[in-house]
């Protein structure tokens, strides 16, 4: 399945955390609930049973006086104690509908009816008897009864309260109880939600960062395209145009060298085959500074068709640089290559040429790791004073080759190290400057490492000495180097 992005990368952030906090939302309002619940059912549950056992408590008080005004009358048959009796009944009576009316268990209901009835019974009694021995007799028995009733409704009413407690701390462990539950499942599902959501905001942002390096790194070939919320797809979009418009330039760029190169040298030609003529004395004779102004102008035109060459070159370099035509190399068997082709120039100047190779193969372009190796030793030939000692090493160190090239001459001074890399640049230091060169061959050497994910640099030492590190294995597209 695939997932649809939002139109902008706000709304997906918002969408994303609404989606994370939503059922933490939940949790705490089923959590609120619960507790209303639970406080609610406690507070009606202590509320009725304050008010059964006052009226409980209270009944058992007027039964006493209640006794107390029967057994009067009973003894001393007065009217006032009759009276008393009365109002004492009264009372009794409101207080049991009272409790009637109250939301009762059936055992304290039946109790309660008890009471009523031996109430009734005794009121008989009284009616009947009048203020006789036998009432005064009878009445404490008939009273007893009726106190166990009344005390029987407390210890009911008691009971009752105790009950309702046990419930309410069953249903406060089953609200803990679910609690848990919830979170267990929910503290997963956030962290799943929070990693998913994570992952689809890092993706497009990974993508276009990816599409900038491999820009900067003059890859130029493969459309750039991001899959994400509808602005991020727009950047790609824009990035693909911006890399339309490099590639637009760069073919300007060539064309337009090839072309200045093209054209300046049918005129330099014309300037060369004259200053010939005029040398070998075809077109008369010509005395000692004649010959000397033809001279510095043959050699002039032949450095001029060099760099004019040079210029090409580059051109032909910058034309492919865009891709490798790689397979697996024998480094060693490069390097004894480079050193045989320039054999010429390092007898011409008598230069000792020292070799520590290892056994080394890699998966890369052989032919740009010869011209990488041929500029560093041409290079290193040229700067080098006569008699001068040229080193090359070619190590592994971790997953790279690693090739050093050293020589004795002047070095490079700290401030050059970077600039060398750019293209036409030259030392500016009197015994370089003195030496002829285009200024190009390190600005292709550092194409070409970057075009293998390597690195060059400039190390410290009293000659030159640099040191290419390129990784062994295939590396893929917009993947970095170890
Ligand atoms: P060129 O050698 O044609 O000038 P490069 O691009 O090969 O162009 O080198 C750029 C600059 O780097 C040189 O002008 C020089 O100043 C410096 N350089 C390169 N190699 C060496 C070296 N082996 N010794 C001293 N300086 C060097």
């Amino acid at each position: 399945m695939r997932f649809t992005y939002p139109r902008s990368f706000l709304s997906l952030l918002l969408l994303g955390f609404t989606i994370v906090a939503a059922p933490l939302l939940v949790a705490l309002l089923s959590n609120a609930l619960s507790f209303e619940r639970l406080a609610d059912l406690s507070e009606q549950a202590v509320h009725q049973a304050v008010k059964v056992t006052q009226a409980s408590r209270s009944l058992a008080g007027v039964i006493t006086s209640l006794e107390r005004s029967a057994r009067q009358y009973a003894v001393a048959g007065e009217a006032t104690f009759l009276e008393a009796y009365r109002a004492n009944r009264v009372n009794f009576l409101g207080i049991t509908r009272k409790l009637v009316d109250m939301p009762l268990s059936d055992a304290e209901r039946a109790e309660v009816a008890a009471l009523a009835r031996q109430e009734e019974a005794i009121n008989q009694l009284i009616v009947r008897l009048g203020p006789t021995p036998d009432l005064t007799r009878r009445l404490p028995s008939e009273f007893a009864t009726l106190a166990d009733h009344g005390q029987a409704l407390v210890q009911l009413g008691d009971r009752g309260v105790d009950e309702g407690i046990e419930q309410l701390r069953e249903q406060a462990v089953k609200s803990r109880n679910s609690v848990f539950w919830l979170m267990v499942a929910l503290i997963p599902t956030a962290i799943l939600l929070i990693a998913s959501f994570t992952f689809l905001i890092a993706k497009p942002i990974s993508q276009v960062s990816d599409s900038i390096r491999s820009l900067g790194e003059g890859q130029f070939a493969k459309p750039i395209r991001v899959e994400g919320p509808g602005d991020m797809v727009r950047l790609g979009a824009q990035l693909d145009w911006l890399r339309e418009r490099l590639v637009t330039l760069e073919a300007q760029k060539t064309r337009f060298l090839q072309h200045i190169s093209h054209e300046l040298k049918t005129p330099l030609t014309a300037l060369r085959e004259g200053s010939d003529l005029l040398s070998s004395g075809v077109v008369g004779n010509l005395n000692a500074e004649q010959r000397e102004i033809a001279r510095i102008l043959q050699e002039n035109s032949i450095e001029l068709r060099k760099l004019i060459e040079g210029l090409l070159n580059y051109s032909a370099v910058h034309a492919q640089t865009s891709y490798l035509d790689a397979s697996i190399v024998q480094l060693r068997e490069v390097v004894r290559r480079v050193v045989n082709d320039r054999k010429l120039a390092i007898v011409a100047k008598d230069l000792r040429i020292e070799l520590n190779c290892e056994h080394v193969t890699a998966y890369c372009d052989e032919e740009k790791v010869r011209v990488i190796l041929d500029n560093l030793l041409s290079n290193a030939v040229k700067y080098s004073p006569e008699r001068g000692l040229v080193s090359i090493k070619l190590y592994k160190e971790r997953g790279d080759a690693v090739f050093e090239v050293l020589d004795e001459g002047p070095g490079i001074p700290p401030h050059e190290r970077e600039r060398i890399f750019e293209a036409f640049y030259r030392g500016t230091d009197a015994p370089i400057a003195a030496i002829k060169g285009s200024g190009l061959g390190l600005s292709i050497v550092k194409e070409y490492v970057q075009l293998h994910h390597g690195s060059i640099e400039v190390l410290e030492g009293p000659g030159a000495h640099f040191r290419v590190r390129f990784p062994r294995k295939k590396v893929e597209a917009g993947e970095e180097a170890a």
